[in-house]
């Protein structure tokens, strides 16, 4: 065995240690009721399309036709 297949050995080996400490996180997490998913906001302006603000508080108007509000 040469040195560079012991260093890949220990390499999968480390992986393989990784990946079940990362199981059982996820495991901790999905108990804890995360999903793993980012929680991004998908919802963005209607009117305008950015997504800090939705279209109620747009500062562009829609509707140009009624001033009245
Ligand atoms: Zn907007």
């Amino acid at each position: 065995m040469s040195i560079l297949d012991q260093a890949e050995e220990l390499r999968q080996k480390a992986i393989a240690l990784l990946v079940q400490e990362r199981q059982a996180i996820d495991q901790k997490l999905s108990q804890l009721g995360y999903d793993g998913a980012p929680r991004e906001l998908k919802r963005s302006c209607s009117n305008c399309g950015a997504a800090d603000h939705n279209a109620r508080r747009c500062p562009k108007d829609k509707t140009t036709e009624s001033a009245a509000g």
